[in-house]
């Protein structure tokens, strides 16, 4: 993806793993053969190696400078982190900080991490390690996280820490959360309160619910153009013709769906750019309708 300008609003893209596989049972227990074989005629071997019957994902952060802040929109699953239920997560050593200083932005130019939901593969570079110690990344930043998904990760830990249990969520929670809330550097939103949280002009949170309870995806507005950050909220162009494929990892699925449906219906015919989080390259698209499935544009320049 190629850095996107929406006026004075300019979004890039953060690689840390732009080949993430899965297979297609795994992402979507629900998925058919029919599923599959139709996506053929709109998706090409960068989304779906359909000899073997798996998805490729991406995972990468969102990097919005606006005129005054600059904010990060989820920070991938980190490095050298203990992830044993996945493997292909676990003790990474990507390129990732390299390619946020490639951007041109420092750790301490960034005023807001953004988190759309906490699950391993979203706050991970929230703290890297230094001298055996996990420590904030960016250190002047502000860790917006909805109060409705922290209470309840607090909960699932409390709950396993009484059992003795270690589970990927709770090593998520001691090393990329529990560090940003020592710190001081935690701030919560709440879409119990508010459904839309503004995070500087043109920039707005909106609740997303479903993969989790307190999902958010990210709108951003500028010269004119509108877009979107998904989140979880959909994680694979191939649920565009299949709007009710839940993931696996959804705490709702009915509830994701019905926010799916209406995530993607909105950005039909509105020349909305949909920018994937889990969307493989070129990740960002805009979708129109045709007579009998929708039409994707990928964004290419
Ligand atoms: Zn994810």
């Amino acid at each position: 993806m190629h850095p996107l300008k929406l006026g004075d609003i300019q979004i890039d893209r953060v690689v840390e793993l732009d080949r993430w596989v899965f297979p297609a049972k795994k992402l979507f227990p629900n998925i058919t053969t029919d599923i599959l074989a139709a996506c053929q005629e709109w998706l090409d071997e960068r989304f779906v190696d359909f000899n073997n019957a798996q998805l490729i994902l991406g995972v990468h952060s969102f990097l919005i400078r606006a005129p005054k802040k600059t904010i990060l929109v989820d920070t991938c699953n980190g490095n050298h982190r203990h992830r044993p239920s996945i493997r292909t997560r676990h003790q990474l050593n990507t390129r990732y900080y390299t390619n946020l200083l490639d951007t041109g932005v420092r750790p301490e130019d960034i005023d807001i991490v953004l988190t759309t939901h906490l699950h391993p593969d979203h706050c991970g570079w929230n703290t890297r390690l230094v001298n055996h110690e996990w420590v904030p990344t960016f250190p002047k930043a502000k860790y917006l996280i909805n109060k409705v998904e922290l209470e309840e990760i607090e909960s699932f830990v409390v709950a396993r820490r009484k059992k003795g249990e270690v589970n990927d969520i709770t090593e998520m929670y001691n090393d990329s959360v529990l560090p940003i809330i020592t710190s001081g550097q935690l701030q919560l939103f709440d879409t119990r309160q508010n459904t839309r949280c503004c995070l500087c002009q043109d920039v707005h949170v909106e609740s997303t619910p479903g993969h989790s309870t307190g999902h958010v995806a990210i709108r951003v507005n500028g010269g004119g153009r509108k877009a979107v950050i998904t989140g979880d909220a959909i994680h694979h162009p191939i649920q565009f013709n299949a709007l009710n494929l839940a993931n696996a990892s959804d705490s709702n699925p009915l509830l994701a769906t019905e926010t799916r449906t209406r995530l993607i219906r909105e950005c039909i015919d509105t020349n909305t750019i949909i920018l994937g989080t889990h969307f493989a390259g070129p990740t960002a698209c805009t979708i129109s309708s045709t007579s009998s499935q929708l039409k994707f544009n990928w964004l290419t320049e």
